[in-house]
């Protein structure tokens, strides 16, 4: 008898839409915790766990786990015992190199992405980049004396930006330069990847219900504990230079769980040369900032994939953006223009905040 009235009383909320934890939800509570010192941002790990020490623990093997990709992408530093990017790039160019798996692994991967991406995304850009990042480096420094790279420096590098020249050996997990002035920037694709790694062991452990946000890239778990359906993901206004997850100083808000949402913006690393600003996405055709659009968003699965996509994306036109992302599966975007308009694929419109979305059905 008991039981029927419970049971009753329960599809009447239901029915009434009073959104109910599942049994034994009521357990976990949501943490939050942020580090930095790894891959040049601001680390936010959330999630629904049991109590505050599982939370703790789970959160400093997330963190130990980016700080072990950040040392084997990292292309400026050297660390004992790690043959990283830093190392390959040194001594690509005299010799097949000894790397560890994981960067062997970074590499095979975008050996199979790049094809894909309308020859937007290209890893072996780095010549080119690193004279985009020695002009931003030195504008940070002397901001009146300002200027953009050499025209003529551009194009000398970018002859040496051919990813074939990446001579990749499987089997001896080595890799070469067979162009000696070729080097590698994984700054594309780097965070993501090792997004996609952490939310892996994540998803696999006990605190599957989490959210990882990395500076632009989040990676979402399953959906909070707390009667939410979805989480909700920010995206930066470029002109409000804001750090925060929702709130009015954000272009827009995405519901959604068990994805990723990266963002590629002109806000996010830049430097300005006579009031005009030049940020870090370089077209490999003109050599220069693409100028489309202030903000790309990708939402899909994959975290890897997505800041691969984010990037390609913002270097491709609007309409070219468009049919490249209708054609891929379970890929979503939100586009702002240049000029502030803003466009989102079927998907995203969905899950925004502006066309009525929210985190609860
Ligand atoms: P993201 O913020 O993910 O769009 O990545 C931007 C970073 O990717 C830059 O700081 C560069 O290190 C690198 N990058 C810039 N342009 C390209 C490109 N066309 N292909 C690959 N990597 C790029
Ligand atoms: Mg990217």
């Amino acid at each position: 008898m008991q039981k029927r009235f419970i049971g009753l009383l329960l599809s009447c909320l239901l029915c009434l839409g009073v959104a109910l934890p599942a049994l034994g939800e009521a357990e976990y509570e949501k943490y939050t915790t942020r580090f930095f010192g790894t891959f040049d941002t601001i680390i936010t790990v959330s999630g629904y766990a049991q109590d505050e020490a599982a939370f703790t623990r789970i959160a400093a093997g997330a963190e130990a786990l980016f700080q072990h990709y950040h040392r084997i992408f990292d292309a400026y530093s050297l660390y004992d015992g790690v043959q990283n990017l830093y190392v390959l790039n040194r001594d690509g160019a005299s010799g097949p190199v000894k790397v560890e798996p994981e960067l062997l692994e970074l590499l095979l991967y975008c050996r199979e992405m790049q094809p894909l991406t309308n020859g937007t995304f290209n890893v072996a850009l780095g010549a080119v980049l690193s004279l985009w990042r020695d002009a931003r480096e030195a504008a940070e420094e002397n901001p009146n004396d300002a200027a953009i790279p050499d025209i003529n420096a551009l194009k000398a590098a970018a002859e040496h930006v051919n990813f074939d020249d990446v001579i990749i050996d499987e089997e001896a997990g080595t890799v070469a330069f067979a162009d000696p002035l070729l080097r590698l920037d994984v700054g594309a694709v780097a965070k993501g990847y090792a997004t996609e790694r952490v939310a892996e062991a994540m998803l696999a452990g006990e605190m599957p219900s989490f959210l990882l946000s990395a500076g632009g890239n989040v990676r979402l778990g399953n959906p909070p504990m707390d009667g939410r359906q979805r989480w909700g993901v920010g995206i930066q206004d470029p002109d409000v230079l804001a750090i925060g997850d929702t709130g009015s100083q954000m272009l827009d808000t995405l519901f959604t769980a068990d994805t990723s949402v990266v963002t590629s913006g002109d806000y996010q690393r830049y430097f300005v040369v006579d009031g005009v600003r030049y940020h870090h996405i370089i077209s490999p055709e003109t050599l220069m900032p693409s100028d489309y659009y202030r903000s790309v968003t990708v939402i899909c699965e994959d975290s890897g994939w997505a800041d691969v996509l984010s990037t390609a994306l913002y270097l491709m036109p609007y309409e070219e953006g468009r049919a490249f992302v209708d054609a891929q599966e379970g890929v979503e975007a939100y586009w702002m223009l240049a000029d502030g308009t803003t466009w989102m694929t079927d998907g995203a419109m969905a899950m925004a905040k502006s066309q009525g979305a929210s985190a609860r059905d």
